[in-house]
């Protein structure tokens, strides 16, 4: 375990994780065993299939890798699966999915035309928040997953996401807005509301339309550029 987890787990211990600035950084927190660079998409589902390194495979139905086209210019990135997420072996297939698959809608971004994946690739039980030694045995599979699809843009959906992508304690309003960049590529990432929030917020989705806006916006400016 680093410094870096073991002051992760002391402050969550004392009920303060989430209050507590961690030093600040845009880096993406060191993957605590990385999958070999030479696992092509094959190999790293059958390494997710049979994953072992957490609790969590004790409690799931099945693995949920993630979905979509493995070159999409866009990824999605949630949280965890929820239970119809660990039914299904897909993401975002419940209420929350339908959500976020008008969100990319309202931004022409058909589901199939993105990858769409998760933090954790198993389901946390009651929907409990990921824990931070469950992250950093999970996070190198989203790592791979990223370097094989390389995207051009990520949107990190939801304050788990955002804070475990990007290796902060930063509230996700301070986060929104901003292009931030994850993994050795260097991907653009940014960062809007989960759909599950939104759903329980619903006066909130004219924020996460901008965000979307902005994203595409974004994109827009790379493709010029590229
Ligand atoms: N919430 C997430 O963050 N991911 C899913 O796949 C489903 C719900």
């Amino acid at each position: 375990m680093t410094d870096r987890q073991r002051r992760a787990q002391l402050l969550e211990a004392l009920g303060i994780e989430q209050w507590v600035p961690r030093e600040a950084t845009s880096a993406a927190p060191v993957p605590a065993a990385a999958v070999p660079a030479a696992h092509d998409w094959e190999a790293l589902r059958a390494c997710v299939r049979d994953c072992t390194r957490c609790g969590l495979h004790a409690g799931r139905t099945q693995t949920v890798f993630g979905v979509g086209d493995p070159a999409a210019h866009w990824m999605i990135i949630g949280e965890a699966p929820g239970a119809e997420e660990d039914r299904q072996g897909e993401p975002f297939v419940g209420a929350a999915g339908q959500l976020l698959n008008a969100m990319l809608g309202a931004i022409e971004l058909p589901r199939e035309s993105v990858f769409i994946a998760n933090v954790l690739k198993c389901r946390p039980p009651d929907n409990r928040d990921p824990q931070s030694e469950e992250v950093a045995q999970c996070l190198p599979y989203l790592h791979r997953q990223v370097a094989l699809v390389q995207p051009k843009i990520i949107l990190a959906f939801g304050r788990v996401a955002a804070q475990n992508l990007l290796g902060t304690q930063a509230t996700l309003s301070s986060l929104r807005g901003t292009v931030h960049r994850f993994g050795p590529l260097n991907t653009p990432l940014i960062v809007t509301y989960h759909p599950a929030y939104l759903l329980r917020s619903p006066g909130e989705k004219r924020k996460a339309w901008e965000d979307l806006k902005f994203a595409r916006r974004v994109y827009a400016e790379l493709s010029a550029g590229a």
